[in-house]
């Protein structure tokens, strides 16, 4: 069923989805005067709240039919309504102009980017977070950062890491890597006898940042870190690899001379999901100084398979851990965790002042450890779902997708259209055209199964050659989606 066919109209079925008022029109009180929207919704609530949930359900139900992707027309613009419509007014003109042009991002056939999808309790806690509304950034008032110090403790454990890792949520492993690195810069200004916290970055002078193959978003990090984009050197790859070669690593920490760095491994790049040796790379600060932040973004679920925990081993020994909570966790968007060994300098960078705060004490305030300040409960969600299906649940989520793209690896590389670029090393599955790919041909593909509705995959570039990624980080993807994702596959190269 389309969830759009019957909008929020439980408690009113009939034509009209507003049961027969106009849901912007004000009624009259006792007092006879008019009422606004606001004071309509706060005597309504509950069936108000009844109807947003059957309409979720609705579309949650509807979500495997659902369009994987979407390239809509947009809705034509709308100005800022004066006297607004009230909440089952703004379902109905979301469900009109918007909704349509969702894509199925948390259904199990978006293998696009690496994208998580919801799990149920994880979708309760996030109700419930906007429900409570929370601001964890201080104890003073809750025990709201509590719960949030659980929840980090919960995830130190289900990736395996030593107690002298330290976590904190932020937004996404964007602001996760910037996070780590910014407690980086702050190492390096220790080594150097300044601090950059309190004297800037110029203090600092040069800094170079060692990497294999990095994620974008360190790129950006370093940018908005005021180290600059350029500080980073690429160190050369295994051979067909897109993990570090580990002795030229080594090579250019010793043309550094003792000079301090920052080396950035990585636990599953996005294109053919390899793994530094991080075993190998921690080794050498026995004769290199340098900060060892580790990119684990959805490579750290490695961790919760016994088959492939081997990947990320030595993970613990990093001096900053970046992890995605929305891609393999499967929470709603707005969720990553940062650890670190080295609180003291997170809270140097990031402490914040004021009058009506705690002191920094021994169990620091939120507020002390990223960049935000007041924000929501973001880890309510990561804590309910941890608390529903526990490490058992979650390694299952990952057993599985990790079985799933092997086997449309193996019916990919049965295809004589397509050949795979890397083995399928964890859960995402790269391949191109077998024949002279094309950046056209690619895109041409990739165009072919968005239209269709019945997937959506992301086009990239690896060693030169154009390609298509198929990432499987969802809770709900089945066998079944990898046999309509294999013959869709084979029906757009047969038309192409
Ligand atoms: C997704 C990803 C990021 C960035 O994550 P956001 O959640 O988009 O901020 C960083 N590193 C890696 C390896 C990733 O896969």
């Amino acid at each position: 069923m389309d969830a759009r066919d019957e909008v929020v109209t439980p408690h009113a079925p009939g034509p009209s989805p507003t049961g027969g008022h106009p849901p912007h029109a004000p009624r009259a009180t006792g007092t006879g005067r008019e009422r606004g929207s606001l004071g309509i919704d706060r005597d309504h609530l509950p069936e108000l709240l009844e109807a947003t949930r059957a309409y979720a359900a609705r579309l949650l139900a509807g979500l495997g039919d659902r369009a994987a992707a979407r390239t809509p027309t947009r809705p034509a613009p709308a100005s800022l309504p004066e006297a607004g419509i009230g909440l089952r007014g703004a379902l109905e003109e979301f469900a009109r102009r918007w909704e349509p042009g969702f894509a199925a991002g948390a259904g199990p056939r978006y293998l696009g980017f690496v994208t998580g999808g919801v799990t149920p309790a994880a979708l309760a806690g996030d109700w419930l977070t906007g429900t409570l509304d929370q601001n964890p950034t201080s104890g003073l008032d809750s025990l709201a950062p509590d719960l949030e110090r659980e929840a980090v403790t919960w995830l130190r454990d289900l990736f395996g890491l030593p107690s002298e890792h330290e976590g904190a949520f932020v937004s996404g492993a964007t602001l996760s890597n910037f996070t780590g690195l910014a407690i980086a810069r702050e190492w390096l200004g220790e080594r150097r006898g300044v601090s950059v916290a309190e004297e800037g970055t110029a203090a600092l002078g040069p800094v170079t940042v060692l990497s294999g193959s990095p994620h974008s978003s360190t790129v950006k990090s370093l940018s908005m870190l005021g180290l600059g984009r350029s500080a980073i050197r690429r160190v050369g790859l295994l051979p067909g690899r897109e993990a570090v070669d580990v002795a030229r690593l080594a090579e250019e920490l010793d043309r550094l001379d003792g000079a301090p760095a920052i080396v950035v491994a990585n636990s599953g790049t996005v294109n053919t999901v390899d793994f530094d040796d991080l075993r190998a790379i921690a080794a050498l600060r026995e004769h290199h100084p340098f900060w060892l932040h580790v990119d684990a973004a959805f490579g750290a679920f490695a961790a919760l398979s016994a088959e492939h925990a081997h990947l990320v081993a030595g993970l613990g020994e990093a001096d900053s851990v970046c992890v995605d909570l929305h891609k393999w966790l499967n929470v709603p968007y707005d969720s990553a965790v940062q650890f670190t060994r080295r609180r003291d300098l997170q809270i140097r960078v990031f402490q914040n002042s004021a009058a009506y705060l705690t002191p920094v004490g021994d169990v620091p305030d939120l507020v002390h450890l990223t960049p935000e300040n007041s924000r929501r409960l973001r880890a309510l969600a990561a804590w309910f779902t941890l608390a529903a299906y526990g490490r058992e649940g979650h390694a299952e989520i990952v057993a599985r997708d990790i079985a799933l793209a092997a086997e449309l690896g193996e019916r990919i590389a049965a295809m004589p259209a397509y050949r795979l670029l890397a083995p399928v090393r964890l859960n995402v599955v790269c391949f191109t055209l077998a024949s002279s790919p094309t950046p056209a041909g690619i895109a041409e593909v990739a165009d072919a199964i968005t239209e269709s509705g019945e997937a959506f995959l992301t086009p990239t570039v690896h060693e030169g050659v154009p390609a298509l990624r198929a990432a499987f980080s969802n809770w709900r993807t089945t066998e079944s989606d990898v046999e309509r994702i294999a013959k869709l596959l084979q029906e757009v190269v047969n038309q192409a």
